[in-house]
């Protein structure tokens, strides 16, 4: 997978994904990220990129020529027209569902807006949907993809040592994840429960789906029911 990302901060963008499973998985070839600049692509000779809102209004508004400069110059190097996602907090918000198709996709483009947002001639042009991670509003859309290439990037294949270790996830089937512990088996006068030092891969794997029908119950009752109705 190739992601392209549209930001006026690419080196906060690039300090995030250089770090961790992400930069790994960027060194050894197997993720493509790459952070453009779109005030490299301004024609103006100051370099703004942004302007006042017509109409009036507080802040300022992104925009669309450097940005579609951008998104242009990222498809001529492209075999093929990339998926384009504008991070906004109006768009739906993304789930764990929603990632895995995703991660299917060979080539994705993230626009991250700044300011009061972006001149939306450029959205209508070139957005084929946005795509919020939450309710609320941020400063920039740098944050929002950030997440999203956390997120997508890996289930990516290779990204981590197995799919299982995100099929077991919460969220993965509609309930949270069973509670996990390490050495030493006593802490603080707490034991680590003697089913998961029995050595018992059954006995382990109901409890397990115990704990997390349990705790969805519990911590999530809203996504329990979902989960429930489904069957
Ligand atoms: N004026 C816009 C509105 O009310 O819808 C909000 C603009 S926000 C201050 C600036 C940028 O941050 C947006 O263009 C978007 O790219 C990003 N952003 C803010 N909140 C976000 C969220 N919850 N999810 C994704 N992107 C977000």
């Amino acid at each position: 997978m190739r992601i392209d990302i549209a930001t006026l901060f690419p080196d906060m963008c690039e300090a995030v994904l250089s770090e961790s499973i992400i930069g790994r998985a960027r060194k050894a070839g197997l993720l493509e990220v790459y952070c453009h600049n779109i005030r490299d692509y301004t024609q103006d000779k100051h370099r703004r990129v942004d302007d006042t809102p017509y109409g009036g209004g507080m802040g300022m508004v992104m925009q669309a020529d450097p940005i579609f400069r951008c998104y242009q110059a990222v498809c001529e190097k492209l075999p093929q027209r990339p998926r384009v996602i504008y991070l906004s907090p109006q768009g739906k918000v993304l789930t764990q569902r929603m990632a895995v198709e995703y991660s299917k996709e060979e080539y994705l483009f993230l626009l991250c807006g700044h300011y009061e947002g972006v001149d939306e001639r450029v959205l209508e042009e070139i957005v084929d949907e946005e795509l919020s991670i939450g309710d609320y509003v941020l400063t920039g859309g740098e944050l929002p993809a950030l997440v999203f290439v956390d997120t997508v990037g890996r289930l990516c294949e290779g990204v981590l040592a197995d799919a299982s270790c995100f099929m077991e996830e919460s969220h993965f089937d509609g309930l949270l994840e069973y509670p996990q512990f390490t050495k030493p088996a006593v802490w603080h006068g707490r034991e680590v429960p003697a089913v998961l030092l029995s050595g018992h891969h059954a006995n382990i794997k109901s409890w397990r789906r115990e704990q997390s029908v349990q705790r969805t119950r519990q911590k999530r009752p809203d996504l329990w029911e979902k989960t429930e109705k489904k069957g």
